[in-house]
């Protein structure tokens, strides 16, 4: 089945360049060019990948990015007219799978799309099985045991879920609703503190100073983040 893309932009010829080249590529594309028309079809339509442009009337592409982001996690490609350094910066921490900046070519997008298609197909793919290696942590998911640092540590099997959650999404932002979502399903009777309180736990048993840590990092007002560093 063709991988579904929207494409947000208010920019007619623009939006219509995209949308000809990627369905040429064989996939299937739909156009919004506002923030309400782009939330409707975020539902209704559940795209594999957005394109968002960053300059759009009334809503801010940063609003609506975070909006799809607390919805369901969905590759986004950002575009935007101004090749500037912090928004490029802001939009990778806030969990921008990649990031395109006005004029590009279309041969260039296309790269991008694919490549961003085929690492968050990468990621689902990556379900525990075997053994996960990421900044001196070791989860063996047969035996469901972990070591740090060559150091066995205990884990319940929730601290385990949700370490090997944010291991597999290593150095991108996880807001705190889809770590809730991914860890903990959606319909059990918990909320994002849980998250928290999880998260605490954890950097107790894998962090050499719980108080400063290093591998599980707090991003304000988003969620956390796996940095993958030794
Ligand atoms: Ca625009």
């Amino acid at each position: 089945m063709a991988e579904r893309i929207l494409i947000v932009e208010d920019e007619a010829s623009v939006a219509e360049g995209v949308a000809y080249t990627l369905g040429q590529e064989g996939f299937e594309v739909a156009i919004a060019a506002d923030g309400k028309a782009a939330l409707e079809k975020f539902e209704s339509w559940r795209p594999d990948l957005v394109i968002l442009d960053l300059m759009l009337p009334r809503v801010s592409g940063w609003d609506l990015f975070a909006a799809f982001r607390k919805t369901r996690e969905v590759p986004v490609i950002m575009l935007t007219a101004r090749a500037e350094e912090p928004d490029r910066v802001a939009g990778l921490e806030m969990g921008a799978d990649d990031y395109v900046t006005k004029p590009f070519s279309m041969r260039e997008l296309v790269a991008r799309v694919r490549a961003v298609l085929r690492r968050s197909a990468a990621d689902d793919a990556e379900e525990i099985e075997g053994t996960m290696t990421k900044g001196g942590v070791v989860l063996d998911a047969e035996k469901h045991e972990a070591t740090v640092s060559g150091r066995p540590v205990e884990l319940s099997p929730k601290e385990f879920d949700l370490l090997a959650y944010l291991m597999r999404h290593a150095g991108r932002v996880r807001p705190r609703q889809e770590i809730l979502a991914a860890v903990w399903g959606e319909s059990e009777y918990v909320d994002e503190r849980t998250v928290d309180v999880h998260v605490r736990w954890l950097r107790k048993k894998i962090e050499a100073d719980p108080g400063n840590p290093q591998r599980i990092v707090t991003v304000r007002g988003v969620g956390y983040k796996f940095v993958d560093g030794e």
